[in-house]
């Protein structure tokens, strides 16, 4: 699988955000809870202080005092008990200074003799005791000076149980807050060590997130640059490798672009089943892949179609050569259903930058160089400026042909089919022709070609029999009994859905099926001629008849033509016109006309342009016949006034010639 390495840094910048979103939170967190432990610490120090305050009061100092209040100083017993209670608390480090005081704020007492440094009375620390309450604060120095708890707190003499004044102290605190910080250490580094166990999950869980979430995009781009039968890359790919190789920023670059056409593909499909065809596809792509070089790209672009990038070549010959030797490799003998088979392919070359820099062109003078060799015998055929410039125009004329189905600029003439021995009308046939809006009234030799190589054909011909069914609708209600003639190409017939089109547009359209005759030229049916002979016998079950057009152009072999359903055989008018010079024609006519009599079809004579034409063919026993000498193709209603009426329009001699 190839990931993008722009997949791959937004999957990296995508997981960063998520670690970094998920780090916030949890600094949030571990500051709130940091700040939460250093006030419960600080509350601890705190209590730890006033209990130890409570015991010096009661232990040392109150046994020493007696009830009377302070104001009134203290008696020589009471300075020395409690001189040497305090001497003790402070020599053993419980206490740093203790002092006695009055409601009023006199010192009374002190360790240490001295009255400095004493708490003004009017602190609050100093009213909140005095008024029977305790104050305790922590004094951080910060300046080298050990941190001392200062308490105050009414002194209450075990023997009245009333305060008598008020006792300042001061504590250590470095030993109450060493105690609480080793607790708080302990707890810090649970907390650390928990959070970051919070974080590694959370990053973990992103992590895991975003790499499922990458493998699912590159699963997805993947699934849409690649074709899911042959594991190659597909049409979407193609073009960015065909746009980077021909028209990169590096340019001056040589290379081919190739596109390459199987050839009877459809047949396998049709005869072998389409697991048959899926497995030949296959095969295709591994010995294109196995014929070609390292750094060439080979695509399959949809049906039998591949698309190659080949960098690196610089001329036509180095394309031939190259090309040769994987047409060669395609083609050695593989067996199908136990069918030996060899696959043949239509290659077609555009160079670049010899023959444009632009992807768009170079697929199109491939296209265009793949079709030449379909029609002709070369199968690699390597574009030619100037080989068929008018099939530059095709695209665009493509384009056009979109728009003019739109915008129903196509219509059809008709031209009458005379029966030579009444003379009178007996059907016409339909003629398409397109309004162009610039360049006037095209005859179909201007556009089919185009429409016939593209996917146009199918929706043009369901016009071209909409229309000619509605047409004949409208003049038999005019009192016109004429059958309608409508041209199909062989792009129609291999259309396995054709002949039920054709029902239903019958049943549509209320037409008779033997109201109508499908003409299918000689040649559609030398191209593929087991997909035309299926299309033909599938028509004619359900009623529709065939005509072979242009007879005579296209050398079906006459054993062809016996096991065709066929009605009519149209002799093509390059011999008709030759008839009133050639006798080797007038032979070959005549020698038609009896095989089709023989075959129980009729003749019918195209491009007839002269009255001794029509006797001549009249004669021959011809059944009917076409052609400017009867009337030039022309709209339906046209016909209607000059075709209906009773006189034929010629005088036909009957005899033989
Ligand atoms: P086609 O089927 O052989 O049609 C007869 C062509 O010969 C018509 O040309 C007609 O105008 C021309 N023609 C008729 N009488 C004479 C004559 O006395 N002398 C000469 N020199 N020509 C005559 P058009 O209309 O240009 O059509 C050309 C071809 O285009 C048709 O040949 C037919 O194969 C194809 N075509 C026409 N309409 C359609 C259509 O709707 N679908 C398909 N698939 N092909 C069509
Ligand atoms: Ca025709
Ligand atoms: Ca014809």
């Amino acid at each position: 699988m190839q990931l993008h390495p722009q997949r791959i840094r937004a999957g990296s910048r995508l997981f960063l955000a998520y670690a970094l979103a998920s780090l916030v939170p949890v600094l949030v967190l571990g500051l709130l809870l940091g700040q939460g432990y250093r006030r419960e610490a600080l509350d601890r120090g705190l209590a730890q202080g006033r209990s130890q305050a409570e015991v010096i009061e009661e232990m040392a100092v109150a046994p020493a005092l007696g009830a009377h209040d302070l104001r009134d100083g203290l008696t020589k017993a009471e300075t020395t008990q409690l001189q040497s209670a305090t001497d003790l608390a402070i020599f053993s480090g419980s206490v740093v200074r203790l002092r006695l005081r009055s409601f009023t704020g006199q010192v009374i007492f002190s360790d240490d003799g001295s009255t400095a440094n004493a708490l003004p009375s009017d602190h609050i620390a100093f009213r909140t005791a005095a008024n029977g309450g305790t104050d305790i604060t922590v004094l951080e120095h910060g300046d080298g000076r050990s941190d001392l708890i200062r308490v105050l707190q009414p002194i209450i003499p075990n023997a009245s149980g009333e305060a008598t004044g008020v006792l300042e102290l001061y504590l250590p605190y470095a030993a109450i807050s060493a105690q609480v910080q080793t607790g708080l250490h302990g707890t810090y580094w649970r907390l650390v060590a928990g959070l970051a166990g919070l974080y590694l999950a959370l990053a973990l869980i992103s992590w895991s997130a975003t790499r499922r979430l990458r493998r699912h995009a590159a699963q997805r781009d993947y699934a849409a640059l690649h074709d899911s039968l042959t594991g190659l890359p597909n049409r979407e790919w193609f073009r960015m490798q065909a746009e980077r190789a021909a028209g990169g920023p590096s340019g001056g670059q040589h290379g081919a672009i190739v596109l390459i056409d199987l050839d009877h593909f459809k047949e396998v499909n049709d005869t072998l089943g389409h697991h048959a065809g899926d497995v030949l596809l296959r095969i295709v792509g591994e010995r294109l892949i196995e014929s070609l070089r390292t750094d060439d790209t080979v695509c399959r672009l949809g049906g039998d179609e591949f698309g190659l990038v080949l960098p690196g070549l610089t001329g036509p010959t180095e394309a031939m050569e190259l090309l040769r030797r994987v047409r060669d490799e395609l083609s050695e003998d593989i067996a199908l259903e136990s069918v030996k088979l060899s696959i043949e392919a239509s290659f077609g070359v555009a160079l670049y930058p010899a023959h444009g820099t632009d992807v768009e062109v170079l697929l199109q003078k491939a296209d265009m160089a793949m079709y030449q060799g379909k029609r002709g015998t070369s199968a690699i055929v390597v574009y030619e400026s100037g080989t068929a410039p008018e099939k530059t125009q095709w695209l665009v004329l493509q384009g056009e042909l979109r728009r003019a189905l739109e915008r129903d600029e196509l219509l059809l003439h008709y031209q009458p089919k005379i029966d030579l021995r009444t003379g009178l009308t007996c059907g016409v046939e339909a003629l398409l022709r397109w309004q162009h809006p610039q360049r006037g009234l095209l005859p179909p030799g201007d556009f089919l070609p185009a429409v016939e190589q593209s996917g146009l054909i199918q929706p043009v011909t369901a016009w071209v029999l909409r229309r000619a069914l509605d047409d004949h609708a409208a003049w038999t209600a005019r009192g016109a009994s004429w059958r309608v003639s409508v041209n199909v190409s062989a792009r129609n017939l291999e259309a396995p859905e054709f002949p039920e089109q054709v029902s239903r547009l019958l049943l549509a359209t209320g037409t008779p099926a033997e109201q109508m005759c499908l003409e299918v030229t000689e040649t559609a049916l030398a191209g593929d001629a087991a997909v035309a002979a299926r299309a033909i016998a599938a028509l004619a079950d359900r009623g529709i008849e065939v005509s072979i057009d242009d007879f005579g152009m296209g050398y079906t072999s006459l054993s062809q033509l016996r096991t065709l359903p066929v009605t009519e055989v149209k002799i093509d008018r390059e011999f008709v016109r030759g008839l009133d010079g050639s006798e080797q024609d007038r032979s070959l006519v005549r020698s038609v006309i009896e095989l089709v009599h023989g075959l129980g079809y009729t003749a019918t004579a195209e491009g007839v342009e002269t009255a001794a034409t029509a006797r001549w063919l009249a004669a021959a026993s011809c059944d009917a016949a076409q052609g400017f000498y009867f009337a030039v193709p022309a709209p339906w209603q046209d016909l209607l006034t000059h075709h209906t009426a009773g006189t034929p329009p010629v005088a036909l001699v009957t005899s033989r010639p």
